[in-house]
């Protein structure tokens, strides 16, 4: 038995989306929430630790439903196929201890070079050092195409319906907590071709039917309408990226309940650093760029759950900087403040089928939540600033800074 802790006198924020409520109290119990609100507060027993948050604002722990937590924000991301893999084993629990510091206590790894992910989790697990809890994809589902070799150790070839299914029973017995595959050709890679779809319905279909054997969703990579459409068809839960959707595909995926995770902000990341990436990445992010936004606003109008992803460790991309990608959705006009919160709390959750656990601060949840120095509401940036991020908590447990 933990000591209980209460957190009084804060400002509640607690992802439902309602106004926030003011002189507050939230009390944690062996690693959960056993109370959260400003009325009826239960009898505390007499061994509690009381902190008083006066001033403070309190808001779920956050989830980046996209990430590559072994790649490292190189100007070409090339460069990591020459960095030994225990070096960047050791890389990757820094960084990832750094995420964690930034207020992200749960991210979703969407493809990992030889399983690093994995180990690092265990290493959290252990408790070696601190960082967020970790959803892997094992390696990524690809078809035999042009592109794959640069990122040595991330992809998983299969071709036909059967080795597909092989391919999807592989990650989960290295033990992934979700399958991720390719419905079009990637940015990211010289050879791929963005607006081309890749894996069959049929092969696709195989991969989502294992995961959901054991209880696990699929996310396809797929960035134009067709790939998206094919993807959906076979049954994935979320689409990454989504940059060349056209109306078509955004209703067969509002009409599936499918989530997107667009990755935003790293486009003007590539433009910011237009000299030093590689040019064929900038020539492909040019493409979509222009439409991207309008092409996330109509899929809110149409209904389509929009959760928070940020494809960091990618270009310039650094893990520990997600918080960018919200702050993004906002400027740009995608997002109220609140909004832009609950697709990095609540709808990442359901994005990637934790709810029952995480996104929220209401009885029964995960103790994982953040507090901050101001309103998030009325600055969003407070989640960027220096010192902005009082403190972090995951599973009831202060992370130390
Ligand atoms: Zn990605």
């Amino acid at each position: 038995m933990e000591t209980p802790t209460l957190f009084t006198h804060l400002t509640l924020i607690d992802g439902l989306g309602g106004p926030p409520l003011e002189d507050a109290s939230l009390l944690v119990e062996n690693q959960c929430i056993t109370f959260a609100g400003n009325q009826n507060l239960p009898e505390i027993s007499p061994d509690t630790l009381v902190k008083d948050c006066t001033g403070q604002f309190m808001i779920p722990g956050l989830i980046d439903c996209h990430i590559h937590m072994e790649l490292h924000g190189f100007a070409d991301t090339f460069q990591e196929n020459l960095v030994d893999d225990k070096l960047r084993t050791l890389r990757v629990a820094k960084q990832m201890n750094d995420t964690l510091r930034a207020g992200f206590t749960t991210v979703r790894n969407v493809g990992c070079v030889n399983y690093i992910d994995l180990a690092v989790k265990a290493g959290i697990e252990a408790g070696y050092f601190q960082g967020p809890e970790i959803l892997s994809a094992g390696r990524i589902i690809s078809m035999t195409c042009s592109g794959t070799e640069y990122f040595e150790g991330m992809y998983r070839i299969a071709d036909g319906v059967d080795d597909c299914r092989k391919a999807a029973r592989e990650q989960l017995r290295a033990g992934a907590d979700l399958l991720k595959l390719m419905a079009t050709g990637a940015v990211m890679n010289p050879g791929g071709v963005p607006g081309a779809p890749q894996l069959n319905v049929d092969e696709m279909r195989a991969v989502v039917e294992e995961g959901a054997k054991l209880g696990k969703h699929t996310a396809a990579h797929a960035h134009a309408a067709q790939g998206i459409i094919n993807a959906v068809k076979a049954g994935v839960r979320t689409i990454e990226h989504g940059t060349m959707a056209d109306e078509k595909a955004l209703k067969v995926m509002a009409d599936a309940g499918t989530y997107l995770i667009p990755t935003i902000s790293l486009h003007d990341l590539f433009e910011a650093h237009s000299n030093e990436i590689p040019a064929f990445m900038l020539e492909k992010s040019r493409e979509m760029q222009n439409t991207y936004l309008d092409i996330i606003k109509q899929a809110i109008k149409m209904g389509i759950p929009v959760a928070m992803g940020t494809d960091a460790g990618t270009n310039y991309n650094y893990h520990g900087k997600n918080a960018a990608e919200i702050l993004y959705l906002v400027d740009q006009d995608i997002m109220t403040p609140m909004a832009a919160i609950q697709a990095a709390t609540r709808t990442a959750a359901r994005a990637i089928m934790m709810e029952k656990k995480i996104g929220t601060l209401e009885p029964g949840k995960q103790a994982d939540f953040l507090l901050l120095t101001e309103n998030p509401l009325n600055r969003i940036q407070v989640l960027t600033d220096s010192g902005g991020i009082a403190a972090v908590y995951k599973k009831g447990k202060a992370v130390i800074f």
